[in-house]
């Protein structure tokens, strides 16, 4: 992908930093910074915020919404996985120490559950080949946040958004059903962003459900019964179970009884309520997943997106 040259003087802020920061876009790391001013007051107007609000930022980037966020709320907290951004972002933020916390770190791999002060909103221009895998993680881990707005990959949106039945209903649709419910689904123009990226994208606004606890509060169990259903999306249920679970198929249809759905099913047929209620029955009958690594809530699937 060639970038577009600037137009010169910039007239827009991250346009003006780029140029500033002398900053080359870095395709791996999902670098489409966002040009349009309008798109920027139409995030801040989907979030929001009031000054007692802590916004999650994920992309850092050139620091353009960062600074917009920090209008409306009382702390951001903003996730760079870029340290070469890193010196010129402390000197734009260099006034503002009391009330941003920027992390250099890739925010999959951050205690998001330790964050202090803890997030109540969300609200970024995520990098695409992680939006899917963050999502899924934060939905379970942030329990305060009460509403995602965040610009994704308009394939991640769709599948986030999918009702049981269709092609694209996944693990993945699943899980964030489970915890939130899209709102609205606004596409957006390529060109607001700088490079224009290859694919097109969504601004998606996300808002967190009631959830009624987890079977026995392990969202580790929900997620590897979610996982087992659909290791095999064209078999039945049962026998997708058994094989990912290990379960004698006789035990498989057992437990699928239980949670009143019937073996013949395939995954894709199944709501996110029917799988919590296939959780209880695992969590009634003692079945347990196997260790997963410490600091995972499990390991659902997610689609990566494409790389820009
Ligand atoms: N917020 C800026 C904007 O809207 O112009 C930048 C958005 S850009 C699409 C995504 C940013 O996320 C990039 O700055 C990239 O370096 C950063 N990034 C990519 N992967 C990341 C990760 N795993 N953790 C934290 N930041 C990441």
């Amino acid at each position: 992908m060639s970038p577009q040259p600037v137009a010169w003087p910039p007239r827009q802020a991250t346009l003006a930093r780029l140029a500033r920061f002398g900053v080359t876009p870095r395709r791996s790391l999902g670098q489409n910074f966002l040009v349009d001013d309008n798109i920027l007051r139409l995030i801040l107007d989907r979030v929001q915020a009031q000054p007692s609000d802590v916004i999650l930022e994920v992309g850092t980037g050139l620091g353009v919404l960062t600074e917009a966020l920090l209008a409306e709320a009382g702390y951001v907290h903003s996730f760079e996985v870029d340290r070469s951004l890193r010196e010129s972002l402390l000197r734009v933020f260099a006034d503002q120490g009391e009330r941003l916390g920027l992390h250099f770190q890739d925010v999959l791999s951050a205690e998001l559950e330790r964050l202090q002060p803890a997030p109540t909103l969300c609200a970024s221009n995520l990098p695409y080949s992680i939006a899917a895998p963050f999502l899924a993680e934060a939905v379970a881990r942030l329990p305060q946040v009460r509403r995602y707005v965040v610009m994704v990959q308009r394939e991640v949106a769709e599948r986030l958004a999918a009702a049981p039945g269709s092609k694209i209903y996944g693990g993945i649709s699943v899980w964030v059903q489970l915890f939130a419910s899209v709102k609205e689904m606004r596409p957006l123009s390529r060109r607001i962003f700088y490079p224009v990226p290859r694919v097109d994208s969504i601004l998606l606004t996300l808002e967190r459900r009631k959830v009624r606890g987890l079977p026995a509060g392990d969202p580790v169990l929900v997620r590897w019964v979610i996982d087992s259903a659909f290791a095999s999306r064209r078999k039945m249920i049962v026998n997708s179970l058994s094989a990912a679970t290990g379960l004698a198929k006789a035990e498989a249809e057992a437990v699928l009884r239980d949670a009143d759905l019937a073996p013949t099913l395939r995954a894709e047929q199944v709501s996110p309520a029917g799988y919590l209620a296939l959780a209880e029955a695992f969590c009634s009958r003692g079945l347990r997943p196997p260790a997963t690594p410490p600091g995972m809530v499990g390991r659902i699937a997610t689609p990566r997106g494409e790389q820009q």
